[in-house]
Parts: C-alpha cells; sequence; structure tokens
C-alpha cells in the first residue's frame, strides 16, 4: 500500500473538520504510542491504521527473559556507537560508570564532518568574530517556526566549545589548518581540523548583513570516525568498558515506568541478551530515513515526491542502518514522538554528486523556472534554494551566469554550498572553491550549458519558454544596471548582469536528503518525555534520535549542527545517565 501525501490528508479529513482546520498538527497523537492514542489507533492489514495515519510503528516484539541466553549488567548502557555514542560512551565512563555499547554494525562509522562550534578559545585564536548565543539560537527558532526547543540549542551553543575540546583530546596529535584549503598527506589529514571558510574571501563580509545569516563557526575533521574511535579507546582506558559490535538492541525493558535495560539480539547465531541497566540507557540510533513506514507518517512530501536519499552505512547484516530502531523503542517505551519532522535537503547548486560540489553552488544568480520567470530573490542558503524550487513547475529551474564569474563569486556569502573562493589553477577541491577548468569540465561532461549568445543559451534549455526567459533576463539586467532590485530585493552587491558572453546556464532540480530529524521528545538534558510531559526515568537520547531539536526544515545557517549535536548531547547523556539526572 502507498500513501501519498494527498491520501494522508484526505486520511485525516475523515476525523472531521475539525482536525482538518487544525492541520498535521491534529493529526499527531496516532503517530504516538501514549496509551490513549495506541487505544483510539488500532492497525489494520495494509500497514495503515483506521484514522488514515500510516502505522509506522506496529507492536512491539514479544522478547522475554525466558528468550536470553545470557544476562549482563552495566550502570549505563548506550545503543547505537557513531557520533552520538561514541561521546556517550566515553562521557558515561569517564563519570565512573560502568558501560555497555551496543552497535549492530561491525565497527565505529561516522557520515558527516563539519561541526558546529561558536566561540571558544579555538576560534577565537583564528580571529573569528564573536557571535552571541542569542542571535544563533533566535535564527535557529526562526528556521524551526518556533517549533523546537529553545533550550537545547542555548545549551549547546553555551557549552559545545569546552565539550569539543574534551572530545579532540582523545587525539594527542590533532591540529587546526591555517585556511579552509590545506595541502595535507593521508595522515595529516587524519588528525586535521578545518576551519570551514577561513580565511574568509572578502573581508568586508559580515554574516550580520545577511538575511539569513551563516555563522562562522565549524570545524571540519579530516577524519571524525578516527577521532570517534579513538574516544572509544580512550573510554576503554577507564577498565569499565565493554562494547558488543554485531548486536542489535530490540526491545527496552520497563519497569513501574523506568527503563531498567534493554534486549539486544547478537547476530552471530540470533540468541538474545538481557542488559540491565542501573542507571539508564542511552538511545543514539541515528534517524529513520530507510525506514519506509516512518517516512511516510512523518515526512510524507519526501516519498511522494520520490526525492532520493544518500546513506551509505549498512549493519552487519547488510542494511541501512538509520531504520529507525531508537525511535520505535522509545515510544514502544511511552515517550511522545515530535511533530513536524524536517528533511535535511541542502541544495548545493545544479550538477552536484556525492562530493556536494555543484557547478556554481548556489550562488545568488539570476535564476528562472521552465515559464522563463524569475520567481525568488536568489541569496538564499541551500535549504531556502531547495524550498523555493520545489515550488516551481516540475520542480525544475536554472541559474545563469557569464564569463565574470571568477571575480563575483567572492562578492556571495562565506556560506553553506557557496562558491566564494576562486584561483585560475585547479589548486584544490575544497567544496567553496572553483577554478576555470572545474566550470570548463562542467560543461564537457553536460552538467551546465554554454553558448556565446542568450539565444544559443536559451535554445539548449529544453522545456524552458525561451521568449519569457529573453524577457527575464533583460528586465534582470536592467535591474542590476539601476542597482537596485524592484522585483525580488537582492542586494546591490550580488546583482551582477548577464552581458559578457560566454553564458552559463545550470539546471536545479530538488537535492538528496541526506538525514532526518525528528524524534523523542527531549531537552537539555538529554532526556525524554511522555504524551503527558512527564521525563521517562532511565531513559535518555542523543543525536538524530533526540527530537525537539529542529523543526520544518534543518537550519543550515550553523554549518554542522548534525555532528556537533549529537557530539554535544552524546556527551550530555553519557554525564547524566552516569550521574543519574
Ligand atoms: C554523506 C553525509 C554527509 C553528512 N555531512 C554532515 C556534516 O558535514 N555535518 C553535519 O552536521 N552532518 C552531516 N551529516 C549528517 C550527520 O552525519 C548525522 O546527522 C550524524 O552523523 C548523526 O549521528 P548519530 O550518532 O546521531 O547517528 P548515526 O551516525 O546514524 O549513528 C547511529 C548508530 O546507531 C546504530 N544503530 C541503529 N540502530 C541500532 C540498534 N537497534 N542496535 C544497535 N545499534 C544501532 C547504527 O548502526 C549507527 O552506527 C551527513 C550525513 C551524510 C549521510
Amino acid at each position: 500500500m502507498d500513501i501519498t501525501r494527498r491520501g494522508f490528508l484526505k486520511g485525516a479529513g475523515i476525523i472531521g473538520a475539525g482536525v482538518a482546520a487544525g492541520g498535521l498538527a491534529a493529526c499527531s497523537p496516532s503517530r504516538n504510542a501514549s496509551e490513549d492514542s495506541a487505544n483510539e489507533a488500532t492497525t489494520t492489514q495494509g500497514g495503515q491504521l483506521d484514522n488514515g495515519m500510516v502505522d509506522w510503528l506496529g507492536e512491539p516484539p514479544s522478547i522475554s527473559d525466558e528468550d536470553c541466553s545470557e544476562t549482563l549488567d552495566a550502570d549505563v548502557v548506550v545503543v547505537g556507537l557513531s557520533d552520538a555514542g561514541c561521546a556517550a560512551l566515553r562521557a558515561a565512563a569517564e563519570e565512573g560508570a560502568r558501560v555497555i555499547g551496543i552497535e549492530k554494525s561491525e565497527d565505529v562509522v561516522t557520515a558527516g564532518t563539519q561541526c558546529t562550534v561558536i566561540g571558544g578559545p579555538l576560534q577565537e585564536a583564528l580571529g573569528r568574530p564573536e557571535i552571541t548565543t542569542e542571535e544563533v539560537v533566535r535564527q535557529l527558532q526562526i528556521e524551526s517556526g518556533y517549533r523546537s526547543k529553545a533550550a537545547i540549542m542555548e545549551r549547546f551553543i553555551n557549552e559545545m566549545p569546552s565539550v569539543f575540546q574534551w572530545i579532540i583530546e582523545a587525539d594527542p596529535d590533532i591540529f587546526v589548518t591555517d585556511t579552509c584549503f590545506p595541502v595535507l598527506s593521508e595522515e595529516e589529514k587524519t588528525h586535521a581540523l578545518i576551519p570551514e571558510r577561513y580565511p574568509e574571501p572578502d573581508p568586508d563580509w559580515s554574516f550580520r548583513n545577511e538575511a539569513i545569516p551563516t555563522f562562522p563557526g565549524t570545524f571540519t575533521f579530516g577524519d571524525l570516525t578516527s577521532v570517534m574511535k579513538k574516544n572509544v579507546a580512550k573510554a576503554e582506558e577507564t577498565g569499565t568498558v565493554e562494547t558488543y559490535f554485531g548486536h542489535f538492541a530490540e526491545k527496552l525493558i520497563m519497569e513501574d515506568g523506568r527503563c531498567v535495560g534493554v534486549y539486544v539480539r547478537r547476530a552471530e547465531d540470533g540468541a538474545y541478551l538481557r542488559i540491565d541497566a542501573t542507571n539508564g540507557v542511552i538511545l543514539a540510533t541515528g534517524d529513520y530515513s530507510s525506514n519506509q513506514d516512518m517516512m511516510k507518517a512523518f515526512l510524507p512530501e519526501v516519498v511522494e515526491h520520490g526525492f532520493d536519499m544518500l546513506w551509505l552505512k549498512t549493519d552487519v547484516e547488510g542494511n541501512p542502518t538509520n531504520t529507525g530502531d531508537g525511535h520505535k523503542m522509545a515510544a514502544w517505551a511511552g515517550a511522545k514522538i515530535q511533530d513536524y519532522h524536517s528533511p535535511s535537503m541542502h541544495h548545493m547548486g545544479g550538477g552536484a554528486g556525492a562530493d556536494g560540489r555543484g557547478v556554481m553552488g548556489i550562488n545568488g544568480y539570476l535564476n528562472l523556472n521552465l515559464k522563463g520567470k524569475r520567481f525568488m530573490n536568489e541569496d538564499l542558503p541551500g535549504q531556502q534554494v531547495e524550498n523555493q524550487i520545489e515550488l516551481q513547475p516540475r520542480m525544475t529551474t536554472y541559474q545563469f551566469f557569464d564569463s565574470k564569474w571568477p571575480e563575483q563569486c567572492s562578492k556571495f556569502p562565506a556560506g553553506h554550498g557557496v562558491v566564494c573562493y576562486f584561483s585560475e589553477e585547479d589548486e584544490t577541491s575544497y567544496i567553496n572553491h572553483r577554478s576555470l577548468a572545474d566550470v570548463e569540465a562542467a560543461v564537457a561532461d553536460g552538467r551546465a550549458l554554454s553558448s556565446d549568445t542568450i539565444e544559443g543559451l536559451l535554445e539548449q534549455i529544453e522545456g524552458m519558454d525561451a521568449e519569457e526567459a529573453k524577457a527575464s533576463i533583460e528586465r534582470y539586467n536592467e535591474l542590476c544596471h539601476n542597482g537596485v532590485d524592484e522585483d525580488f530585493h537582492k542586494m546591490a552587491r550580488r546583482l551582477f548582469p548577464l552581458e559578457n558572453p560566454p553564458y552559463y546556464a545550470v539546471k536545479f532540480e530538488p537535492c538528496l536528503m541526506i538525514t532526518c530529524h525528528g524524534g523523542p521528545s527531549s531537552d537539555e538534558n538529554a532526556h525524554t518525555y511522555t504524551e503527558d510531559g512527564d521525563v521517562i526515568p532511565g531513559l535518555y537520547v542523543a543525536g538524530n534520535t533526540m527530537g525537539d531539536r529542529f523543526a520544518m526544515q534543518k537550519p543550515i545557517s550553523i554549518c554542522g549542527v548534525s555532528v556537533g549535536l549529537a557530539l554535544f548531547y552524546g556527551t550530555i547523556a553519557g554525564r547524566n545517565a552516569a550521574r543519574g539526572i
């Protein structure tokens, strides 16, 4: 059975006009496993609940002590050993707890590399501008439609610099590079911390002048997997840590409303283990992008439009790791799952592959839809670019620029997915840098179109109304010469007329979804909450299993916020679980 967005709304409609008027929020109780909603929403055979919603949860597996061949005992159990889980493992161990880590893959493997750190000694040493917590938290709240919890971000921004120092001290050879495009050997890369978009391409640029700022507070790990493995090794030095790879956590053990352990399946022989957790269990199992039922329930547009997803990690049985296991275990234990989830869909420009290097990034050059019409102030970060493209006919548009791009690119913001560095030679594959050869290669392999005339360029664009497009370009050139964008209000320093051949056009379509965000309702202590707003004792969440961090869309104004939050709240969850907070 397939459920489309339209089907989803239709299904919601059968509940009654009051619910329909209340929008999707009114549908949300049946997404949760609170006792009331579980009673109301009985399942049907087709995987759909009788209120029209997708049955993403189903019944918990019927595992009991009788099925278990072994019982293990710890103070804290960490489920999932990646960014969040490795941090939790070490944090709990260094607080003196006996810790067991469970991971369904063969080894620690992380996905992202960029990590937010606003302020602190490393940023100060680089001379980065001071950024207040208030300005970051306010921006994040705006981008989440004020449907996320400010306290989660507030604590993260304030305390991340010290947690980051603690994480990186696991690698005594770690070092900060001088610029964002260092030339490094493979060995050096393992220990490198690269300051993103540093030094800034235009000394006159300030994030404070942007309508949607990109805060200069991101480090890229040359090899985050290596750093997290070193954190596990550091945890093991305490002598109180055991790790079990190739083991699948399947169900939490609850006693009188408290989480007291977890049932785990050993993949090798299918045997079940009971693991008791005196202080609690930390769920750090990542997101649910590869769970179709959860995607249909929480992010139906992504499924309906068939947007591509990018996820590379597999478990020991060959399946993707991000299947929402922690979300389901928490929901079965009575946790509320937050409303208004967010797909992470940050456009990187047309022609981008898995390396994220679009031909001319998301630079705010003129962009026209297939009707030949301009439709936005193009000067937007990648998530907002994506949102605007999805509104256009056939979700297809074209970005236009000309041969002057090398001298123009530094005028665009030093932001995620923006081409803002240029050099003649192809010196670096840095994501925000392009050379002449990069653009030539894109023309040669068909990712960019090129012509010496506007007419010649438009002729090559399949499905575009060339006459309208020509008129739009003439109008745009006029606005550029007047220095005022009366139509869409783009700032004057980014109004570049198209009049210097050769001209280029790059196709924009919806980008890949890399992760999705939304999980068990949480707080700045990594606790988990019931539908009634009560903390579930002994149950903690971190990383992409943690709810209430973002909503509606993932903010891109602080790049690396996913990895940053995972490392930070993994650490907080580990410390709190060990201390019984
Ligand atoms: C290609 C790519 C690039 C990215 N780049 C960035 C970036 O630069 N910056 C950024 O901020 N974000 C980035 N992201 C997103 C970021 O990587 C993730 O949001 C982040 O890694 C989440 O970490 P996590 O620890 O919460 O989850 P995960 O890394 O998904 O780890 C969860 C772990 O739990 C294990 N697990 C799951 N279920 C069970 C179970 N039942 N039993 C036992 N173990 C289980 C999984 O095997 C996995 O190892 C990127 C994502 C992708 C795909």
